[in-house]
């Protein structure tokens, strides 16, 4: 289920469409596409066919791709009469834009990676997700927010699991795995948006998984290049990680760890999405359902190298990493797409059911 901040942008049916016509003939993947909202196209969201899109990505922040939606007559509408699922990006661009430029006041062009997420900060998070959820409530709307990354924030949602909430909370691979600490060796190379915060929130975010405050384990996926991500300069240095690859191998350290039980990883990473998102026929092992597998060792290691990276990005966040699993083998709607380390062809991917008769 892939994000509308490409180029061009998914905001038009138009557009969504055309990005389905691609995916039909080329992807590997079984896809769905999320529709953008914009401050100005509200037309466009109130006549999506609510089957048509995974849901509806909001920028409550600007990130890449400029698609902030902070007209507040808009966003109300948008809470008002979303078709579908809203998913959100929290972050207050108003507070980010005061704090870089009292970054840039202080260190000039010399800003350090470290400053990142004192830039977007826990605050700018909390501002905007509370707004979110306040929103989502007034209007009675279906609203999961994405890619959360702080302590505070865990307090916005409820325990327990995700069957009838009709506000829901996600977390990304990498901000399980990476913390502040980790500025000092990766750099630029782990700037996203919402940034890395401190290794207390990753705490947070790993027992909220737990308490079930956070229903949706789910991975960035920006495919900046090398040069790109290379640039000294913070403020031009783009945001965001190639991760789809090892994102599993990623999440599965925290089994190796004790923090959480495999079948709890396979509800946040396969059921809760499944059932959040109305996917229709995947996500469980189950007779009559698309077998979409992953066989996977958790006795064998695997070695993320600059090589070894798939992506044509050419780089990992995770290179020199080893992890306690391996993926032998991936399957596609029952056919083999992964196996022995290594991509097998096939044009078996198909394009995501959703289930949903009405506004939900
Ligand atoms: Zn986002």
């Amino acid at each position: 289920m892939e994000m509308p901040n490409t180029s061009p942008p998914t905001v038009t049916l138009e557009a969504l469409e055309a990005k389905y016509a691609v995916a039909e003939r080329t992807s590997a993947a079984n896809y769905a596409f999320y529709l953008g909202a914009t401050n100005d196209n509200l037309d466009v969201v109130r006549a999506l066919d609510p089957t048509a899109a995974a849901g509806i990505k909001v920028f409550m922040g600007s990130s890449t791709g400029n698609m902030l939606v902070d007209d507040e007559k808009t966003l109300a509408a948008i809470f008002r009469d979303a078709p579908v699922i809203l998913t959100t990006h929290c972050e207050s661009t108003p507070r980010i834009q005061q704090r870089l430029k009292a970054a840039i006041e202080r260190y000039g062009r010399d800003i350090p990676i470290t400053e990142h997420p004192n830039i977007r900060d826990a605050e700018a998070c909390y501002l905007s997700s509370s707004k979110a959820v306040e929103l989502a409530r007034e209007h009675d709307a279906q609203l999961h927010v994405l890619h959360l990354t702080t302590e505070r924030e865990m307090a916005l949602f409820e325990p327990g699991p995700v069957a009838g909430k009709s506000i829901t909370a996600e977390v990304c691979a990498h901000h399980l795995y990476f913390c502040s600490d980790d500025y000092a060796e990766k750099g630029n190379l782990i700037k996203c948006n919402p940034a890395v915060k401190t290794r207390a929130d990753r705490d947070a975010l790993r027992a909220a998984l737990k308490s079930g405050r956070i229903d949706i384990i789910a991975t960035d996926h920006a495919p900046h290049t090398r040069e790109e991500k290379a640039s000294e300069d913070y403020v031009v240095a783009p945001a965001g990680l190639p991760l789809v690859q090892d994102a599993l191998l990623s999440v599965m350290e925290l089994v190796h760890d004790g923090l959480l039980t495999l079948p709890e990883i396979v509800v946040k990473t396969a059921h809760n999405p499944a059932v959040r998102f109305n996917v229709r026929e995947r996500g469980f092992l189950r007779e009559g359902y698309h077998a979409d597998l992953v066989i996977l060792d958790d006795r064998a290691e695997t070695h993320v190298r600059r090589e070894t990276v798939l992506s044509r990005c050419g780089w990992s966040p995770f290179e020199g990493s080893r992890f306690r699993s391996r993926i032998d083998s991936t399957f596609v709607n029952g056919h083999l797409a992964w196996h022995n380390g290594a991509l097998v062809e096939h044009d078996r991917a198909s394009r995501l059911a959703f289930d949903r008769q009405s506004r939900y």
